[in-house]
């Protein structure tokens, strides 16, 4: 049998940020502390900026007045209506590629081993600034309901898809998409996200889709399972909460058909979780939901904010602690 997939959620440590602009180095270091852990599903570390930095691009705000960096201060400033002919996603694609030259060049021959990462449309117009001339509403007060322009979260997941496509077009099989703010959203924020996501994954039902969520979502978790498209086949679950979420077992994952990335290191908290601990965990955790519905296990979050010495320990741990399963 063969041992439990194992993956990171997408970031790896901030390495030579903000002086260096090669990221070609980044990426490099990024992919072969991955492969020297033995992780299995790559990713091409995200070294270039946080996850909504990272697709500032991506809403083609800047060709509105030609400067390439007046995003620096918010990531997200909207000044015209975001369109899928104005995405720029240059940067995201060019490291993608090198990822998957730099684990060729280890031995790893299948470009598909490498996952490709989407922030998601809610947590990217959370993102933003939204200026007076902008086509959306501007957001009504920091402490209400949901109150982004759902037409602006809308237009970010059309944009996103010419994304989506390019992944594809360079061999991506793994799209993950992050949207970290889920956690306690209102029942208006989880209807914006249902549509945006569907919008995403329409595009290429294909595609294995994962979904990567932040913290409790104990009470988005129904929503998710029942209300998604079938392609969006893997969704991601904390181990501290799954403890509380009695109702995903292994009879409500084969009859709606999904999988679950189980995140099960946490992440910047200085301290790792003993190997036995964490095997015995991990046993009793596919046993519950049954072999066949966990897709594969992950530290809880991204990594960026780790050292370097830290992220190392973190993936060793991962796929020591999974081998037990093999
Ligand atoms: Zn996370």
């Amino acid at each position: 049998m063969k041992p439990i997939l194992t993956t990171t959620t997408g970031s790896y440590p901030i390495i030579n940020e903000p002086l260096s602009t090669n990221w070609q180095v980044s990426v490099q270091l990024a992919v072969e502390a991955q492969i020297e852990a033995g992780i299995d599903l790559l990713v091409d570390g995200q070294v270039r900026s946080d996850i909504a930095g990272l697709f500032a691009p991506v809403l083609g705000q800047n060709k509105s007045n030609g400067k390439a960096n007046d995003t620096e201060v918010l990531p997200h400033q909207i000044k015209v209506k975001i369109t899928p002919q104005a995405v720029d996603s240059r940067a995201l694609i060019e490291d993608y590629k090198y990822a998957q030259e730099v684990a060729r060049s280890k031995g790893r021959t299948d470009p598909s081993d490498l996952k490709a990462h989407i922030t998601g449309p809610v947590f990217l117009a959370e993102s933003c600034r939204i200026t007076q001339d902008a086509p959306y509403r501007l957001p009504k007060t920091l402490t209400g309901d949901y109150d982004v322009d759902p037409d602006l979260v809308y237009d970010i997941a059309d944009a996103l898809t010419s994304v989506v496509r390019e992944y594809r077009a360079a061999g991506a099989k793994y799209i993950q998409i992050d949207e970290p703010s889920l956690a306690y959203s209102s029942k208006e924020k989880m209807e914006v996200t249902l549509e945006a996501l569907a919008r995403l994954v329409r595009v290429d039902p294909q595609a294995t889709w994962i979904l990567h969520t932040c913290g409790n979502i104990q009470h988005q978790f129904s929503d998710l399972i029942e209300k998604t498209p079938p392609a969006l086949k893997v969704l991601f679950i904390e181990a501290a909460h799954l403890r509380e979420m009695q109702n995903v077992d292994e009879a409500l994952l084969s009859r709606t058909q999904r999988q679950i990335m189980y995140g099960c290191i946490p992440v910047n908290t200085g301290t790792l979780p003993g190997t036995q601990k964490l095997q015995r965990e991990l046993a009793e955790t596919v046993n519950r939901l049954g072999p066949k519905n966990v897709f594969g296990v992950s530290p809880y979050c991204g990594l960026r904010l780790s050292t370097p010495d830290h992220a190392q320990q973190t993936m060793h741990l991962l796929t020591e602690a999974a081998r037990v399963l093999g």
